[in-house]
């Protein structure tokens, strides 16, 4: 008899860990195998883990990776990079390296300040109520700087009050945002403490009710500029550097391209915002909405060449990146990342995740003006289709490269190649 599972588990979350991924292993009918897979923590404590999120049954290991040839702001740098998909590590590395002349990439991250917004609904006179908001200004910040002496004493903090009047479906809306200095962390938990600390406040000067009180991940005070400069031949010719900007121009006139160009981009900056464990939605909700501050959905880099022929590369965007704080401290692994790098204030963290954002952006519209984006795609999709047939050692790269000699990527026939060479080598399949 049909027994209909429920998914409704009182106390989940309160049951030890092995517990629940004994329930979920009967639920889906795990393996022996499967359930001991989960149970592989690495470099990542269970304990840790379990306090990390709710519900934990185990752990999902990604490949921790290292890109070369990075120089940034006059300074040489391995940058750690945590991702599922094959070939960017390759093209950063790969775009590192053409972009490595003189003082390597720069970028600049200047300001670390975040927004925490404050809604008030049901409030007479609204632009009255507003300017009030302004009138106590200093009570304000004073106010919200008393829930983080640990910053202020920093030399952050709430720094300034902004006031905005909206008009939304159910009436009227002041807006306020609390401007805070968040120097070395994200700052997402510092300033929506400070959001809900002042929010009394604010009802009694306005009258009203405030209804949201949290960070904008549209942090817009937060930007990363880079800039970096590659010779023709660096990037194989004129006629390549041309192309480049063809792709850049084309991203700008459609949307459709600005957001795959964009995600390349974000390929190269969330590899890193994994590796050191930031908080990557808010990096790419922010990125997304910076892309279209003008309305359209627009590329955040740009490509031109200069009077010398040399091809250019601006990019800008927010970066919400923290070195204390959230998961970094609290994931060794991401512990690793931050020592590898070599850096110690967010700041220039950005920066560093801003020029690998650039890098990766050239190496992608390289690939795309050139040979295409599969054929780098294809040589590890083929090594990943030989490892998934059976192949090991040598083997792997024995089969991957007739594959690709042949055009013939297919797993059916990776299978069918293992089988052979295992047979002529005597070996056991
Ligand atoms: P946090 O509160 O753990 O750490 C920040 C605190 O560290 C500061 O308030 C300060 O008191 C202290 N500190 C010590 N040295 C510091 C230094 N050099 N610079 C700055 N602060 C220093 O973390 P957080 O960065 O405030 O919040 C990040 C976390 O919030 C992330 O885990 C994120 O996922 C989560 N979060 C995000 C959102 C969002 O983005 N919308 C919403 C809620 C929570």
């Amino acid at each position: 008899m049909f027994v209909e599972r429920s998914s409704r588990i009182p106390g989940f979350y309160k049951l030890p860990m092995e517990e629940r991924l004994r329930i979920v292993a009967e639920w889906a009918g795990l393996t022996p195998e499967e359930v001991e897979l989960l149970k592989k923590f690495g470099g990542l404590d269970p304990k840790i883990a379990d306090a990390m999120i709710e519900n934990v049954i185990g752990a999902m290991p990604y490949p921790f990776a290292v890109a070369t040839n990075f120089r940034i702001n006059g300074r040489d740098y391995l940058v750690p990079m945590v991702i599922e998909e094959s070939s960017v590590v390759a093209a950063a590395s790969n775009a590192a390296k053409m972009l490595r002349e003189g003082d390597g990439i720069i970028a600049r991250c200047e300001r670390q300040y975040m927004i925490g917004q404050i809604h008030l609904m049901k409030v007479d006179a609204p632009r009255y109520k507003a300017m009030k908001i302004l009138e106590h200004k200093n009570e304000i910040i004073d106010l919200a700087n008393q829930q983080d002496p640990t910053l202020v004493k920093l030399g952050g903090g709430a720094r300034d009050v902004e006031v905005r009047v909206i008009e939304t479906r159910r009436g009227p809306a002041i807006v306020v945002h609390l401007i805070v200095d968040v120097l070395d962390a994200m700052g997402a938990n510092a300033v929506n403490t400070m959001a809900e600390a002042v929010a009394p406040l604010l009802e009694k000067i306005t009258g009203g009710e405030a209804r949201l009180k949290i960070i904008s991940n549209y942090a817009i005070y937060r930007l990363v500029r880079v800039w970096a400069r590659a010779s023709p031949e660096a990037v194989g010719g004129r006629d390549v550097a041309e192309k480049i900007v063809d792709a850049s121009a084309l991203a700008e006139a459609d949307p459709f391209r600005a957001v795959t160009h964009n995600k390349g981009i974000l390929n190269g900056v969330i590899a890193v915002a994994l590796a050191t464990a930031q908080d990557h939605r808010a990096i790419e909700a922010g990125a997304h909405a910076y892309a279209a501050r003008d309305g359209t959905y627009k590329p955040l880099s740009t490509w031109d060449i200069d009077r010398e022929g040399y091809l250019v590369g601006t990019l800008e965007m927010p970066i919400q990146v923290g070195v204390v704080g959230g998961a970094v401290k609290v994931h060794p692994i991401a512990r690793i990342a931050l020592k590898i790098l070599g850096v110690k204030t967010a700041r220039e963290l950005a920066e560093v995740m801003g020029a690998v954002g650039l890098a990766q952006n050239l190496a992608a519209l390289r690939a795309l003006v050139t040979e295409g984006i599969q054929r780098g795609h294809m040589r590890l999709h083929a090594k990943n289709l030989a490892i998934m047939a059976g192949a090991t050692g040598e083997l792997i790269d024995i089969v991957a490269e007739q594959m690709i000699r042949e055009g013939r990527i297919r797993f059916d026939y990776a299978k069918e190649l293992v089988e052979k060479y295992r047979r002529e080598l005597g070996q056991q399949s």
